[in-house]
């Protein structure tokens, strides 16, 4: 089983340590800072055994170069041309096995940048997915199309309930009033608001999530959803019904929000 220690970073950026229990062995997901990685390896007593990434951005790659220094250590991530510091490249289908008994799923999940990649491990029911699902909203589509990333967060969906969603970023707050204009009735997500502005006051994170409340808050989820399709249709009145088309409005929408 994994302990999972959050290391903020940077502004809004959560890098996440994976403790593999039982050991004093540590996996790092998306280290876009080595110093505090570093810090954290020191105050919890680990050591750091390997490295996955989810795309290729600075802000969840930039620390690679200095962790790799004077540690031999693996370092997944998808098979991209733009992460040179990739060891082991993933994809679509492959399992990855850390510390001999944390067996992760990778899914390919192209939209906010081409080579973007998420992790799921069903025994911890953890979800590691970068910039592709947050809380409460989803990353803006850098390299991808509307099809595809609707797609990739299908894929997403799709996983059980209960999965606890590790995003990348503390972005909910802005993400729930974006939500808000999208279904100002639903009830599920004033609690949601009324929650996360609890959690930001008293200096909590609001990340994890669970994956039942985005599927009854996200929009970006909720693309089959009339009320979503209705609002979708007033922001761009050109009858779109097709998922991923309720998706590029959201998302358009969304960008000049
Ligand atoms: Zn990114
Ligand atoms: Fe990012």
């Amino acid at each position: 089983m994994l302990k999972i220690i959050p290391v903020p970073a940077f502004t809004d950026n959560y890098l996440w340590l994976l403790h593999l229990e039982g050991s004093n062995q540590a996996y790092v997901v998306d280290p876009g800072d080595a110093a505090p990685i570093e810090e954290a390896l020191k105050q919890h007593g680990l050591e750091l055994a390997g490295i996955m990434v989810t795309h290729h951005h600075g802000d969840h790659t930039g620390g690679i170069k200095k962790l790799t220094e004077n540690r031999s250590i693996p370092v997944y991530g998808p098979d991209s041309p733009n992460i040179s510091t990739i060891t082991l490249p993933l994809k679509e289908g492959d399992s990855l096995s850390i510390g001999g008994n944390t067996e992760f799923k990778v899914f390919e999940v192209p939209g906010h940048t081409l080579d973007h990649i998420a992790y799921h491990s069903p025994a911890d029911a953890a979800l590691f997915c970068g910039d592709t699902l947050f809380a409460a909203g989803c990353g803006r589509m850098f390299e991808g199309e509307p099809r595809q990333m609707q797609a990739s967060l299908a894929k997403l969906a799709s996983l059980p309930k209960e999965t606890e969603v590790y995003c990348a970023h503390e972005y909910t707050l802005a993400n729930l009033k974006f939500a808000q204009a999208v279904e100002p009735d639903n009830e599920t997500l004033q609690a949601r608001v009324k929650q996360a502005e609890q959690v930001r006051a008293s200096g909590g994170f609001t990340v994890p999530s669970v994956l039942g409340m985005e599927l009854d808050t996200n929009p970006f989820l909720r693309v089959h959803t009339p009320s979503v399709i209705e609002s979708a249709n007033r922001q761009e009145p050109n009858e779109v019904n097709e998922p991923w088309q309720v998706f590029a409005v959201l998302r358009r929408w969304k960008d000049n929000f």
